[in-house]
C-alpha cells in the first residue's frame, strides 16, 4: 500500500491514480476521494525529529576520505529538525551561507509506533512505511562549523516523499540519484553496513522514537555538488521518485 499525505496534512492511500482519504496515516477511510493529479502532495510524515545515519555505505566512506579510520562499530547518528522537511516537487532555495551544497539520496523510514529499547528482531514491526529522502548538506560548513546544525538542518534540507510504501524489504531495493537527468548515485540497499532493523534498534536504545519520526539510513557513493537551477531526483525501486528543484 502507498500512504499519501496531501493538501496541508490530510492522509490517504493511493489506489491507481485515486487517493482514498483516511482519518489517520494508516486509518479508516472517510469516504472522500481525490484525483492524485488534483492534490498537492506533502512530505509523508509529521515528525518530532529526523534521525540520520552518517556513514552506512562503504564506498561513501571511502570517497569522503575516512578509510584511515576503522569501519564504524556503531551507526554514526545525527539529527535534522522538522524545519528541514520539504514536500515532493517543492523548490529548495540555495542558501547564501554556503558555497558547497551537496545532494545525498537516501532511503527513509517513517515510524508507526513508539520505540524504546526495541530488539533488532522486532524493529521493523514499528515501521509505517518507506520513502525517498534527499539529505541536503552544506559540505563546507560540515567541515568548519563546531557541529552539523547549519550544514544539515537548515530550512528545507530534507525533501521527503512522494509517499510511504508499506510493504518493502528495506535491504532488497535499489536507490538512484539523478541530477538534471544524469545518474549520480546507484546502490543496492543490501550494501548498507548497518541494516534498517539494526539502525532502528540502536537508536531506540538511547532515544525514544515516536510515531511519525523519520530515520534516514545513509547515502551511497557519488555525492556531489548542487547549483541553483539543478533538478534532483531520488528514485527507489518499489517506492517511486522524489523530485526537488534547487532555486
Ligand atoms: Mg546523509
Amino acid at each position: 500500500m502507498k500512504i499519501v499525505r496531501f493538501n496541508h496534512g490530510r492522509w490517504g492511500f493511493l489506489k491507481g491514480e485515486t487517493i482514498h482519504e483516511t482519518d489517520a496515516p494508516a486509518g479508516n477511510p472517510t469516504g472522500l476521494h481525490f484525483d492524485l493529479a488534483s492534490v498537492r502532495l506533502c512530505a509523508p510524515a509529521a515528525p518530532s525529529k529526523i534521525v540520520c545515519v552518517g556513514r552506512n555505505y562503504l564506498d561513501h566512506i571511502k570517497e569522503m576520505g575516512h578509510m584511515s579510520q576503522e569501519l564504524p562499530a556503531e551507526p554514526g547518528i545525527f539529527l535534522k529538525g522538522p524545519n528541514t522537511l520539504a514536500d515532493p516537487g517543492e523548490p529548495v532555495p540555495y542558501p547564501s551561507f554556503t558555497r558547497l551544497l551537496h545532494y545525498e539520496g537516501e532511503l527513509a523510514v517513517v515510524i508507526e509506533s513508539r520505540m524504546q529499547n526495541v530488539p533488532e528482531a522486532e524493529a521493523l514491526e514499528h515501521v509505517l512505511g518507506y520513502t525517498c529522502a534527499l539529505d541536503i548538506t552544506a559540505r563546507d560548513k560540515q567541515k568548519t562549523d563546531l557541529q552539523w546544525v547549519r550544514a544539515k538542518s537548515a530550512d528545507k534540507f530534507c525533501p521527503l516523499g512522494p509517499w510511504l510504501k508499506t510493504t518493502l524489504d528495506p535491504q532488497d531495493t535499489t536507490l538512484r540519484t539523478y541530477v538534471n537527468g544524469v545518474l549520480r548515485q546507484e546502490a543496492h540497499t543490501s550494501q548498507m553496513i548497518f541494516p534498517v532493523a539494526k539502525i532502528l534498534s540502536y537508536i531506540s536504545s538511547f532515544m525514544t522514537l515516536e510515531a511519525g519520526d523519520v530515520v534516514l539510513t545513509g547515502t551511497p557513493e557519488g555525492v556531489g555538488e548542487l547549483k541553483p537551477g539543478d533538478k534532483v531526483e531520488v528514485a527507489i525501486e518499489g517506492i517511486g521518485s522524489l523530485h526537488t528543484p534547487i532555486v
